[in-house]
C-alpha cells in the first residue's frame, strides 16, 4: 500500500481502485453467505486475470488474493510461468491439442465437457505421474451458444470419468444466462438446478474413489450473490475486480 505526504503533512493511504473493488467484493461474499447460513471461507473467490497483465496480478497478489483464472491456453501458460506459487485456473473452452500446457499447470481445469478432453487429459496426467484435479462443466440453461454438457449427460459421463486414470473430478461448473434485469431470478435458477443435480449425484458416485462433487464453481460479477446463495464454492470475478 502506498502512501504520500498530503498538504496538511499527514500521512495518507491511498485506497487504490482495486483494493476498493475487492473490500466490497468481499463484503458482498460475505453477507451472501450470511444470507445463506454459509461460512464464508467455504466460497473461493478466483480472480479472473484474463483481461489484464502481471502488474495488475501483482497488485492482486498484494492484497491476498492468490487463485486467478484464465480461458486462454497460452495466457495460463506464460503467466504460471512467470508467477508458479500462485494457482492457475482454466475457464475457457478447451482444444484438446492445446491440453499439454494446462495440465500439470492449472490447479484445477473447470472447463472439462467432454469424454475426448477426459481421455486426454488423463493421458497427459499419466505421462507426468500428476493427478490433474477438473470439473465438469454443465450446461444448465440449455442455450445452443453455451459449452457443457446437458444435465442428462452427466450419469454417464462421471461412469466413464469414474475409471479414467490419473483424475479427480472435484464438481461442477455452469454460466448462468446474462441477466435482463435487478428482478432476473434465471440466473439463481439456473445455480439452484446445479445444486440439486448435484446433490442428487453424489449418492450415486460415493464409492468412486476419484469423484468427490463437493465444488460448484458458478457466479461471476453480476451474479455471484445469488450463486453463494445457492451453494457456490468458487465464484470467478473479473471486471468487478479490475475496473
Ligand atoms: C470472463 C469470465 C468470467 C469473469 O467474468 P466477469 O463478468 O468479468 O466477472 C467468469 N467465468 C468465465 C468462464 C469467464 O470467461
Amino acid at each position: 500500500m502506498s502512501s504520500f505526504q498530503n498538504s496538511s503533512g499527514k500521512d495518507t493511504e491511498i485506497i487504490t481502485q482495486f483494493e476498493k473493488n475487492y473490500q466490497e467484493i468481499q463484503l458482498a461474499i460475505n453477507s451472501a453467505a450470511a444470507c445463506a447460513g454459509r461460512d464464508p471461507d467455504e466460497v473461493l473467490l478466483v480472480a479472473v486475470s484474463k483481461a489484464v497483465g502481471i502488474p495488475e496480478i501483482e497488485t492482486a497478489i498484494k492484497a491476498g488474493i492468490s487463485d486467478f483464472g484464465e480461458n486462454r491456453t497460452h495466457s495460463l501458460r506464460e503467466k504460471q510461468n512467470l508467477l508458479p506459487s500462485k494457482r492457475w485456473h482454466y475457464i475457457g473452452h478447451i482444444q484438446t491439442n492445446k491440453l499439454k500446457d494446462l495440465v500439470g499447470r492449472a490447479h484445477l481445469i473447470h472447463s472439462v465437457a467432454s469424454l475426448r478432453a477426459l481421455n486426454a487429459i488423463s493421458r497427459l496426467a499419466e505421462q507426468q505421474e500428476i493427478n490433474q484435479k477438473i470439473l465438469i462443466e454443465v450446461n444448465v440453461s440449455g442455450e445452443e451458444s453455451k459449452d457443457g454438457l446437458a444435465p442428462s449427460e452427466l450419469p454417464n459421463f462421471l461412469e466413464a470419468a469414474s475409471t479414467t486414470q490419473n483424475i479427480e473430478v472435484k464438481g461442477f461448473m455452469t454460466m448462468a444466462p446474462l441477466l435482463e434485469s435487478a428482478e432476473d431470478k434465471t440466473a439463481r435458477q439456473c445455480f439452484a438446478a446445479l445444486r440439486e443435480l448435484r446433490d442428487n449425484l453424489v449418492p450415486i458416485f460415493a464409492g468412486a474413489e476419484n469423484i468427490s462433487l463437493n465444488e460448484l464453481s458458478m457466479g461471476m460479477s453480476g451474479d455471484f450473490s445469488d450463486a453463494i446463495q445457492e451453494g457456490a464454492t468458487i465464484v470467478r470475478i473479473g471486471r468487478r475486480l479490475w475496473s
